[in-house]
């Protein structure tokens, strides 16, 4: 079988040319290639076309295929990035002051079931490779024509339960010859699959950990999320507040905020106190509207009510402005999409 790539991260390429009888540079060769959105190994006129046929012979470069871009008015495009095997993922394209941050899907569907995202819906498809993760930022730079400076894994699907994938893509794109990105500019978000949440702070202690926590209490949170019976809350934030002690960075809670659930003065005062002393921030988020599912997003007045109380009690918190939601391109309005060319169904 043919090798892809792609999904080599920067040793393993080493070691695939090293295969081929290649020395080391070629490495940073053939990223910069592969990076720049080049697919057809003659058109890497750096290399010798001896290596260019040895190349062909024994390795593919993995293809995304544009499906549909969708425009918002506040500067954030959705892409639909379609797979050979059909399967397609979106992802997003943000401005902020600081830079570009790319939304990245992990997975096509996902299997963690949480009652209020639309990702969940379908279930999982499958596992995305580190190569199409890294299809989708390059898409978006090409479309753009405009670098990425920062990406957050807070797509489709849990970064967490393909966690070989995730790891190779995090070095693929930090590799210098790639995307460079530095390791602080990328952010994983997880539902709090713990065993993994562990490795990653061992692995890539740099790399931003974003929770996404959305209740106050275990009762509530497992209400939301299944994946809170696994993985008790508990437990969760005892992990967080050792990744703040470990890493000396601090954890990141999202917090969606519905109406009636998880919103009200009693919620925040009991969160304050779980997270009392904690090195984390949470970014609070009315929860965007799925069609499907019955929950609402809390109005304005009882969101920024909810954060002058984490304020008051010393809670670092933000209320995020909710981008692309024009063109639900917003937190949990991402979706299993399957299309070809010219037939998107979602
Ligand atoms: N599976 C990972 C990565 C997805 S990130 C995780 O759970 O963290 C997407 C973020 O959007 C998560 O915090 C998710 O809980 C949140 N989200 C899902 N549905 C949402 C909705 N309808 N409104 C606002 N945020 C939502």
């Amino acid at each position: 079988m043919k090798e892809d790539i792609k999904s080599l991260p920067p040793e393993k390429l080493a070691g695939f040319l090293a295969g081929l009888g290649q020395p080391k540079y070629r490495t940073g060769q053939i990223f910069a290639w592969l990076y720049r959105g080049v697919y057809d190994f003659d058109e890497m006129t750096d290399l010798s076309l001896e290596l260019r046929e040895l190349l062909k012979e024994t390795a593919y470069i993995e293809r995304g295929e544009l499906l549909q871009v969708r425009r918002s008015r506040d500067g954030t495009r959705k892409y639909l990035l379609g797979f050979k095997d059909g399967e397609a993922v979106e992802s997003v394209f943000m401005k902020y002051k600081y830079g570009n941050s790319a939304c990245v899907s992990s997975q096509a569907g996902c299997r963690m079931g949480c009652a209020f995202c639309a990702s969940a819906l379908k279930g999982l498809s499958r596992n995305l490779t580190a190569g199409e993760m890294a299809e989708e930022i390059i898409a978006m730079e090409k479309d753009t024509g405009e670098k990425c400076s920062h990406v957050v894994v807070m797509g489709t699907g849990e970064p967490l339960d393909n966690y070989q994938n995730l790891a190779r893509f995090l070095s693929l794109i930090h590799e210098k010859k790639g995307l460079a990105l530095g390791y602080r500019n990328v952010t994983v978000s997880t539902c709090g699959l713990l065993p993994a949440m562990e490795r990653l702070r061992r692995e890539f202690p740099q790399v931003n950990l974003a929770v996404s926590l959305h209740a106050p209490n275990q009762s509530l949170r497992s209400r939301l999320m299944p994946v809170a019976r696994q993985y008790q809350m508990d437990r969760l934030l005892a992990a967080c507040r050792e990744h703040g002690q470990e890493t000396g960075r601090r954890v990141t809670f999202e917090y969606a905020l519905i109406e009636g659930f998880n919103d009200q003065p009693a919620h925040g005062e009991e969160l304050a106190n779980r997270l009392s002393g904690m090195l984390c921030h949470v970014n609070l988020i009315p929860l965007n509207p799925v069609s499907e599912t019955p929950w609402k997003g809390s109005d304005r007045k009882t969101a920024e009510a909810f954060k002058v109380l984490l304020e008051r009690r010393g809670v670092p918190v933000t209320l995020r402005r909710s981008l692309g939601a024009d063109i639900d391109a917003a937190c949990g309005q991402l979706r299993l999409c399957k299309g070809g060319p010219g037939k998107v169904q979602e």
